[in-house]
């Protein structure tokens, strides 16, 4: 079975999610002070990994995430990196070089992410519109 390892750390005002295998790291950066609370993210998560934080609050001045991630729960799927009309949240992703795996593994399917590559994962990777996310936001 593959070894999944998961951590966070938080600097300034970005929130860090790392999931690490032998086959790639997967960095999730949530920047708080981008977002805007909208919570299409909360409702989009298919691992129901994010949640509201304490908006009312926010909204009367306190420094603090609108979104909370359960590291736990986050499967580094990217949807909230394609979703997000603020870009609060973005992924990267680095493939490793593994002789024992196939190279398509652990890519998105698009077939551009090779070995030994850093790609910065936006909405055009997973092939998603951000027009059409934007457009459903308002
Ligand atoms: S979709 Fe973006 S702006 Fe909206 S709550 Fe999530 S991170 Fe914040
Ligand atoms: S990367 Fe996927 S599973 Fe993780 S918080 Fe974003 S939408 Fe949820």
């Amino acid at each position: 079975m593959m070894e999944i390892e998961k951590d966070m750390d938080v600097e300034g005002s970005h929130i860090r999610c790392r999931q690490r295998t032998k086959e790639s790291e997967k960095v999730l950066d949530y920047d708080y002070k981008r977002c805007k609370g909208c919570t299409i993210c909360v409702a989009i998560c298919p691992e129901k990994a994010l949640s509201e934080g304490p908006l009312q609050e926010i909204a009367k001045g306190l420094d603090a995430p609108p979104v909370l991630i359960d590291l736990d729960a986050c499967a580094f799927c990217g949807m909230c990196v394609n979703f997000c009309p603020m870009r609060a949240f973005k992924m990267t992703i680095e493939e490793k070089a593994d002789e024992t795996t196939e190279p398509d593994k652990a890519s998105d399917g698009n077939g551009t992410e090779g070995k030994d590559k850093v790609a910065e994962r936006d909405e055009t990777a997973l092939g998603i519109d951000r027009a059409k996310a934007e457009a459903a936001e308002t």
